[in-house]
């Protein structure tokens, strides 16, 4: 099958401030014509460096793609670079050059020397026509590989790949169009899950279904193949819909969206505020909630009671009531909701209170027991867990199940 290589040039892609976002951008081009990006590499303005990457490029890929440092100045290196890796001359074209010199004159200014060095092409190569710069893109058809190079700009480099490589890439693939879809989901073991949908999802060779678990949450992946993308998308809907059926509400996103994000969705939507109060997870689920931009709309507050005297003190709980049931109890767990809602007058009080472990569990209160408790203006819902695994996965599997109680709170 068919698959192809990205290589992103350009020494700023490689500092803190720049992402590289065109090969995010043709990953999903190339995919939808049914072509994987096998691999993504980024390599600053260095001969050497590029060198070593496009030849471990043509041994292993059939198509690769390299995108900038077609500019005009001494750093855009790949023409120089890709043409001795190939073994091929670099000549001036005269109907380039009269184009870039042409584009100049529009603007009444005088082209720089060094532009003429956007008019070197590889010999034997294919001009891509450039409509919104200087730089021209290049196609290197080879027996085992094809090679393109696409000018860095975003503005030129979509126009240029849409125009002159999708309708060849697509033909190339043979005519495949790929759709993908995801249902993200919650709390459900990824057996109990896979019980349920694989006498749906083992009916259908096409689309191919794989399942990803993650503590917590486990994807389903659909990906379908058509002889175009109206054909792959119906094909999706189709298995997508059964699916959905089956799962319904264990589903908390249809893309690729964090749980956190989702209940910050619906918070919003629902006009509605939250605070926590936690022990055991020690503000993981704070951390997570508030790591939403624009969380400051629905988060109030969020207070850590690990010790008994701050969970009287942060939440209000009553010192009895602790000496009696133990702090980790459902009664602290509904006292810490009840408690962080009523003093931060939010729609929405969760209380999380149990024993990560490894030390501090009991023959009745195991290392796992988790008490979670929503307190909401109609009721307050409780439920107790036993999580296995270590303390970070008891901890990250207490925040998830917490927010998943919150969403279904929500729904
Ligand atoms: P170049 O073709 O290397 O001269 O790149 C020109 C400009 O295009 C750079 O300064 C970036 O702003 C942009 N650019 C280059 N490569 C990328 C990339 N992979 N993703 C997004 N923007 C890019
Ligand atoms: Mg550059």
């Amino acid at each position: 099958m068919l698959s192809a290589e990205i290589i992103a040039i350009g020494s700023e892609l490689l500092t803190p401030r720049f992402t590289d976002t065109n090969s995010v951008y043709l990953t999903e081009q190339l995919n939808a014509v049914g072509i994987p990006v096998m691999m993504k590499t980024i390599v600053g303005d260095q001969e050497t460096y590029l060198e070593q990457a496009v030849r471990g490029s043509l041994e292993r890929t059939p198509i690769l793609i390299t995108i900038g440092g077609l500019g005009p100045t001494e750093d855009d290196i790949t023409r120089k670079v890709v043409a001795r890796v190939l073994e091929r001359q670099l000549i001036l074209n005269d109907e380039i050059l009269a184009r870039i010199q042409q584009r100049f004159k529009a603007r009444g200014v005088e082209m720089p020397a060094n532009n003429a060095r956007q008019a070197l092409v590889l010999t034997g190569s294919e001009i891509l026509e450039n409509k919104n710069g200087t730089a021209p893109g290049l196609w290197i058809a080879g027996d085992r590989n094809q090679v393109i190079l696409l000018p860095g700009p975003p503005s030129e480099l979509k126009p240029m790949f849409e125009n002159s490589c999708v309708p060849r890439l697509h033909e190339m693939a043979g005519g495949v169009a790929i759709a993908r879809c995801v249902f993200r989901t919650a709390c459900l073991p990824e057996s109990t899950l896979d019980a349920r949908i694989a006498p749906i999802y083992s009916k259908y060779k096409n689309p191919e279904t794989t399942l990803l678990a993650k503590p917590g949450q486990v994807d389903v992946r659909l990906t379908a193949r058509g002889k175009n993308r109206e054909e792959a998308e119906r094909l999706l809907r189709e298995l997508g819909e059964e699916i959905e059926r089956e799962l319904a509400e264990y589903i908390f996103a249809r893309s690729e969206q964090s749980l956190e994000e989702v209940v910050g969705l619906y918070l919003m939507m629902k006009n509605a505020t939250i605070s926590v109060a936690e022990s055991c997870t020690g503000g993981m689920l704070a951390q997570r909630l508030t790591s939403v931009p624009g969380s400051s709309r629905y988060f109030m507050s969020g207070v850590v009671c690990y010790s008994n005297e701050s969970k009287m003190e942060l939440a209000g709980i009553p010192p009895l009531l602790i000496e009696m049931q133990g702090a980790v109890s459902e009664e602290v767990a509904r006292g810490l909701a009840e408690g962080i809602r009523a003093r931060s007058g939010t729609t929405i009080g969760v209380g999380v209170t149990g024993i990560a472990g490894p030390g501090g569990g009991s023959a009745e209160k195991p290392v796992g027991t988790i008490h979670i408790a929503v307190a909401s203006p109609a009721e307050t819902q409780h439920r107790q867990f036993f999580f296995p695994g270590d303390r970070e996965k008891i901890r990250w599997q207490t925040s998830q199940t917490a927010l998943d109680m919150v969403r279904r709170e929500l729904i």
